[in-house]
């Protein structure tokens, strides 16, 4: 039988060292709950970055993926498929959008919004061909391709992988009026996390995101949210930026949006701004497969029900009453929304680090973003038992 340790230095022998992984090895997985090769369980407060949102091998997710692998998984977009269109409009018609881009990964949705944007400002604005800036925020974390990173203010995330692409504002997130003064006659979209996940879970002050509406309104500019680590329920509503009751142009879309089975990820908006791409103009050869429409679908009757949702916004109140009785008592802050939270340990505490270790070492998984930070995404079906399992680990770990 290989070990832990076996199965960990294979790893770190053969795969590239680009994550400081947890050393803990997950062999099988159920629900909010994972098997370690030591055959300890671990309960599971990460969920891939919300990618989990319906926990580990939900059963209408599994039956769907299975179903549509005993039919066709791929056709390429050079042909129709019967998932495809289907996927599309359910999509559309829950998030209250018109036209769909299905694409695989998170970092390929938001290039795809930038592509679109970029497209849309010069055909239909009239900005000048190669002119077009695009705002987004400090702080932001939208995925790992070298236009993304090009306005990443994470110099590890950036160094030495330029040269970059231009033409990109960075603003401080949350400040509004340094929004303002960075939109100009040759700004094509603002780009922003409703709720900056990597960050920290930040979530900006009040009337933050309806003054970015306003301002992409005065200004003919494109509002994308990347909803890709806050939607799907995470927060409470569907979309994060539900909860300020506003509407983003484009939206992208991923993580949870394949169930934890295949990677899918959408951009999601307005029929005249997606209507920009022609045929040939972009494309992905699996964007958009069966398989991956299959368990989208499945993933959108599952929102369909409210029930995520719901217990996301009851579970994540529970959450954060908690966790708040925690801070002057190991912890400094804890932010966030639905049952997603960001918390800062006391400095002079344990580092981030050494805490997600403690952690693992009591049976919970979760992961810091920066130093002192923890981040806390268990998945929405978790039982308030488990939930509360998982609190009364944390408390243990940092209270002081
Ligand atoms: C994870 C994430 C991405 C990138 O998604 P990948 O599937 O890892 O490429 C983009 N934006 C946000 C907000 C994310 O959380």
């Amino acid at each position: 039988m290989t070990t832990t340790a076996e199965f960990i230095a294979l790893d770190e022998h053969w795969s590239t060292h680009n994550y400081h992984p947890l050393p803990v090895v997950i062999t099988d997985g159920e629900g909010a709950w994972v098997t370690g090769a030591d055959g300890r369980r671990y309960l599971d407060f990460l969920s891939a970055y919300s990618a989990l949102n319906f926990g580990h091998r939900h059963p209408d997710l599994v039956a769907a993926a299975v179903e549509q692998l005993g039919r066709v998984t791929l056709t390429s977009r050079a042909f129709h498929h019967d998932q495809l269109g289907l996927f599309c409009a359910e999509l559309a018609e829950l998030t209250g959008t018109e036209l769909v881009l299905p694409m695989n990964s998170g970092a390929e949705a938001v290039e795809s919004a930038l592509k679109v944007a970029r497209k849309w400002a010069y055909e239909v604005k009239g900005i000048p061909d190669g002119r077009a800036e695009i705002v987004v925020a400090g702080s932001n974390f939208h995925g790992r391709t070298t236009t993304i990173v090009s306005f990443s203010t994470d110099e590890t995330a950036r160094a030495h992988f330029g040269p970059f692409t231009p033409g990109f504002v960075v603003v401080k997130y949350g400040d509004a009026a340094a929004l303002r003064d960075a939109i100009t006659e040759r700004t094509a979209a603002v780009l922003l996390e409703p709720v900056q996940g990597e960050a920290g879970v930040i979530v900006p002050p009040e009337g933050y995101l309806a003054e970015a509406r306003r301002l992409c309104d005065e200004h003919d500019v494109l509002l994308i949210a990347d909803e890709i680590q806050s939607g799907l329920a995470r927060t409470g509503p569907l979309l994060a930026l539900d909860h300020e009751g506003v509407r983003a142009d484009l939206y992208t879309l991923g993580k949870a949006l394949g169930g934890g089975i295949v990677p899918l990820s959408a951009v999601t908006g307005r029929r005249d701004v997606l209507g920009v791409l022609k045929p040939g103009e972009h494309g992905s050869t699996f964007g958009g497969n069966p398989l991956a429409c299959a368990v989208g679908r499945a993933v959108l009757r599952l929102l369909r029900t409210g029930e995520f949702q719901e217990r996301s916004a009851r579970l994540g109140a529970h959450l954060h009453a908690r966790l708040s009785e925690l801070v002057g008592h190991g912890l400094a802050e804890v932010r966030g929304r639905g049952l997603w939270a960001g918390v800062d340990i006391t400095p002079g505490g344990l580092s981030g680090r050494e805490t997600s270790e403690a952690l693992a070492a009591k049976g919970l998984l979760c992961k810091e973003t920066h130093g002192n930070t923890l981040r806390l995404a268990p998945p929405l079906m978790i039982s308030e038992a488990d939930l509360d399992r998982g609190i009364d680990a944390v408390a243990e770990v940092v209270r002081r």
